[in-house]
Formats: structure tokens, sequence, C-alpha cells
């Protein structure tokens, strides 16, 4: 009798990050006392803003005192941080109620427990390079996966396929880890899509916050049609430097039905039964973040990382790189020169100039040939980075 989910044998050992760290360490091992850029894992460096801490400080006090202190919250999110998400939508022209939106722990819980609503036959479609979570946590689910190519000529932006399939399609825009935002014409023909062959569409917006340009959307409701076919997850993580916080939300709207079931009430079934809520604690950190003051600091918060991304764009133009990405998301995606593979590129940017990508075939075989920066680092070690590489260019390592 087979008692384990065999599926787990199926998924590929993750050896980017481990093989990156380890090839890290031989490398300083030889050679001690060399400082590493480290541009690699897209982990933010800046700390939470003033009335975040503040936030999150009257809310252990309250925590403290019997008359303020909270049990289990609501399963779904505290009702007023849900109020407050809402309306930053309706600021914006996108049409969410509060009763739309889900509190979380962040979009990796998420992309992974959302499978539950879905039977295992509707195979996953996942355009690649993709953040590998996608595809881990639909082997493990044991879901077939079509993979669709991304590619420069379309800058990366992922086009539905010529054949006609009902999948869990997954989106990511700003994308990790290209860079590519998905322009309105390009979630139209999504959504069309969608809508035709009755799948369901997993807008990854964990990046919104990168958009600057106003006509590029940030969440897939600004197009019409999304509600009937799309649910959307995002993140504090990126947006407001949650990354070792945890909050983030997720929005399945009324209009979202599938065999006669509405997924919005399944997933308030999902998760009454399988979480106990968001802390207390946090969903107050949550709360400064949508409040008037919270949203100026978390722009100033995304001025720094657009500086970076700025910053590292002008050497690369003065370089003669060819990148994708980097104008409205922390990543830049560049094409390895002459040729190169993505861990040889990795291997001279380490070994000549001291700086720690993330090699593009790590995000699927599509990335073969390129390689990630991440602009979460300080404003010294972008400007350091850009300069070696520069160097690097002119001394033709690449
Ligand atoms: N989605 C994408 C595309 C990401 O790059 C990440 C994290 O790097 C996540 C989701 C996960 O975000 P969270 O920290 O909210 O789990």
């Amino acid at each position: 009798m087979i008692c384990m989910n065999l599926n787990y044998m199926k998924v590929k050992e993750s050896y980017l990050f481990a093989d990156i760290r380890k090839r890290i360490d031989a490398w300083l091992a030889d050679h001690s006392g060399q400082r590493i850029l480290r541009l690699g894992i897209g982990d933010v460096t800046q700390p939470l803003t003033p009335s975040v801490v503040k936030a999150m400080h009257e809310a252990v006090e309250d925590q403290a005192r019997a008359e303020t202190f909270h049990g289990y919250m609501p399963e779904c999110g505290d009702p007023q941080l849900r109020s407050l998400i809402a309306q930053w939508y309706q600021k914006r022209n996108i049409p969410v109620e509060a009763d739309e939106v889900f509190v979380s722990s962040g979009a990796s819980d998420e992309l992974g427990d959302i499978l539950h609503l879905f039977d295992r036959q509707m195979p996953a479609m996942i355009p690649e390079p993709a953040y590998p979570a996608y595809a881990d946590a639909n082997v493990m689910d044991g879901r077939e996966i079509i993979f669709p190519d991304t590619d420069m000529e379309n800058g990366f932006q992922p086009l539905p396929p010529e054949h006609d399939v009902q999948a869990l399609i997954y989106l990511c825009s700003p994308d990790n880890p290209t860079g590519a935002v998905c322009t309105r014409e390009c979630l139209e023909k999504w959504i069309a899509y969608a809508v035709r062959t009755d799948s369901v569409i997993l807008f990854d917006a964990a990046y919104e916050s990168f958009v600057f340009e106003e006509n590029i959307p940030r969440s897939i409701y600004e197009i019409p049609g999304a509600k009937e076919c799309a649910i959307e997850i995002s993140s504090l993580s990126k947006t407001a430097g949650f990354t070792g916080t945890r909050c983030g939300y997720t929005v399945i709207p009324m209009e979202l039905k599938r065999d006669g079931m509405l997924l919005n009430a399944m997933w308030v079934r999902n998760r009454t039964t399988r979480t106990n809520g968001v802390s207390y604690i946090l969903q107050k950190a949550a709360m400064a973040v949508f409040s008037e003051q919270g949203q100026k600091e978390v722009a100033e918060l995304h001025e720094v990382y657009r500086a970076n991304a700025k910053a590292f764009m002008k050497a690369l133009d003065e370089a003669g790189l060819y990148y994708a990405g980097g104008k409205n998301s922390p990543y830049i995606w560049m094409k390895c020169p002459e040729g190169k593979g993505s861990w040889e590129t990795f291997d001279i940017l380490l070994k000549q100039a001291q700086i720690a990508a993330t090699p593009g075939a790590g995000f699927g075989e599509s990335g073969e040939g390129w390689i990630r920066f991440s602009m979460f680092a300080s404003k010294e070690d972008i400007v350091e980075a850009g300069r070696r590489i520069i160097a690097l260019r002119n001394e033709k390592y690449f």
C-alpha cells in the first residue's frame, strides 16, 4: 500500500540558491577578505517604515493588557484591514469589495494553498522563465504543467498559446525574474483566453508597487472581465519590507464561478478550516501600510530601490549590455554577453568582479543565457557593481 505523496519524488531539488552559496563560499575560502556585492537573492534590505514599527509596538502593548488583548483573529482577516485594502483598490477605481479580500501570511503560502480549490486533472500553465515555486507547488500537487515560452522578441511578456486548454494560468507582473510587465493588451488576451477556455488566472502581484508607469496595470482587475476569471495574490513583502514580518492578501471576486461553485465561498470554507488567521500584531502593522502616512513612507522605500535600478541600468547601458526589466521592477534581467551561458557569466562576475547574481537557468530552460540582478541592495553596492561591470567589459572579460 502506498501511503506517501509520491509526487514529492518528482520535485526537483532546489539546487539554485544552494549552488550559488556553495560557489561563493568556495571562492571566499581561497580569497578571504574579499567582499562580495550580493545582487543575487530577491530579499529586501530597507527596514520597516516608522508607521509600521509604531503600529506593531502599540499592538504588542494591546496584547499586554486584558482590556485590549486579542485571541484568535477572524480566519479571513480583520474586517478593518480587509476594508482598508478594498478602499485602497477603490481609490484607483478598481472594483474590489472587502469580502473579496482575504488577509494571508504572504503570497508563497497562498500560491500553494489555493491549488486545493481545483481538481488535479486541471493542468497548470506557467509561462517560462518563472518563479520556481509555481512549478514546485504544482508538481507536489500531482498536476500536469504546460510551459508556454516568453522571449526577448515580445519583451518577455507571456502570451496565450495557440491551442485552447482549460488550465490554471500563472501570470506574474512585474515578473520575477524577467522584470517584464504585462500591458493592458497582454492581459486582455489572457482574460479572453481564460473566459473562452473556462480557465482561472492566478495573477501574482507581489511586485505591483514597483510599477510607476501610468499605463501599466498594477492589478488584473483594471481590465474588464478579470473578475470572472482571475484571482489576485499579493503581498507586503516587497511593497513594505515584510519579507521577515509576513503579511499578504488575496482577492477572490464574487463573480468568479466554476462548475456552479463560487470560489470566494470555497476559499472562506477553506480558510475557516485550514487557518486560524494572521496574528493581530501583524494585521495592525499591515493596516499602517494602508494608512495615508504609511503609503507615503512605502513610496519613499520604493524610491531607494528605483534609484538603485536607475543607477545600475545606466552602468549596463554604458557597458553596452542588453537587459530587460528594471524600469517597473526591482529585477534586471541581463542577456549574458557574447553567447555565454548563465553559470559561465555567474562565474565571471564572481571571480573577476566579486558580484553575486542569479543565473537565469535557475528559472527554467528558457532562462539559460540570462542572468538576474536584484536591486534590493544598498546604493553603495549597486553603484560599485555597475562600476565593476563597466571595467569587466573594458577588460574584455565579457
Ligand atoms: N511571488 C513572487 C513572484 C516572488 O518573487 C515572491 C518572493 O520572492 C513571492 C511571490 C513570495 O512572496 P511572500 O514573501 O509574500 O511569500
